[in-house]
């Protein structure tokens, strides 16, 4: 099996020191798994990981040459595909701000509160915020949908969305790993809400922490979450529901890493 973000963040520490340059031990975990970034920049790995380190270097050795390429390839046609959209007309429709600055047109969008300036052949980040080309490419998909359908504000499963089968299994093991993650952490994690200006809810079921969030403007996802039950036997669960036109705004590969962004967020509660 491949070695996960989460396999790696098992590995270091977890003190969030950040002396490897990334602000906490699980955006680091996300850095070596995504963008291949060697595990040796963590100054703390305990000797005893020595082996599944080297399982890591060589999953990255494995694929970031033939990834880092595809993605290339990727980012690219989808600005192609940006490239002849009129940005003006479609700003309302997006929840995104229209502007120019030396004749080049370009949107501002929020993105998990930052704002974030996509031009038609680059994202530009706030000041001491680092690219992600993973990012841009979910990002110029969310532009080339142009938000033509309004949300409906009927909350629906990701196995509700068309040709979602081969994916579930994924969303479900998000979710699965989450809920370990936040078990008997109910104050960490309304505390994490709080700070990642999700708005709690009383929509939904019978949930313990229901709470919507807004990653992308017309994207909210509603997170449920039910904490164990020692007395009952019952697992602590986490749940995703998203609103019924969301397929028209995101691809289903799209809708997972921004699950998965907004889960590597809320891990952080634990
Ligand atoms: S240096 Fe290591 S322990 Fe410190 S934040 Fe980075 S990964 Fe975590």
């Amino acid at each position: 099996m491949p070695v996960s973000v989460l396999d790696v963040f098992k590995m270091l520490p977890g003190s969030n020191c950040g002396e490897c340059g990334q602000p906490t031990c699980l955006a680091f975990a996300t850095q070596v798994i995504k963008e291949g970034q060697e595990l040796e920049r963590c100054p703390y790995l305990p000797e005893e990981q020595a082996a599944a380190a080297a399982a890591v270097k060589s999953q990255q050795a494995e694929g970031m040459g033939r990834r880092r390429e595809s993605v290339a390839i990727a980012l690219e046609a989808l600005q192609e595909k940006v490239a002849p959209l009129d940005f003006a007309a479609i700003a309302e429709g997006l929840g995104a701000v229209y502007g120019e600055t030396g004749g080049r047109p370009y949107l501002e969008v929020p993105y998990f509160g930052r704002i974030l300036r996509i031009f038609k052949d680059q994202v530009q980040y706030p000041p001491g915020s680092r690219s992600n080309p993973w990012e841009a490419i979910f990002l110029y998909n969310y532009l080339a949908s142009q938000g033509s359908r309004p949300l409906t504000g009927d909350w629906i499963a990701f196995q509700s969305l068309p040709n979602s089968v081969s994916k579930v299994k994924t969303l479900e093991r998000l979710q699965r790993e989450l809920a370990e993650q936040l078990q008997g952490r109910k104050t960490g994690l309304l505390e994490k809400i709080a700070a990642l200006r999700g708005e709690l809810t009383d929509l939904g079921e019978d949930a313990e922490v229901k709470a919507v969030f807004r990653p992308l403007p017309k994207v909210p996802i509603l997170f449920l979450f039910w904490d164990a039950d020692s007395g009952e036997n019952f697992p602590a669960q986490v749940r995703f529901l998203f609103d019924a036109a969301v397929a028209d705004y995101l691809d289903l590969e799209s809708l997972l890493f921004l699950v998965e962004s907004l889960a590597q967020r809320l891990q952080e509660a634990a």
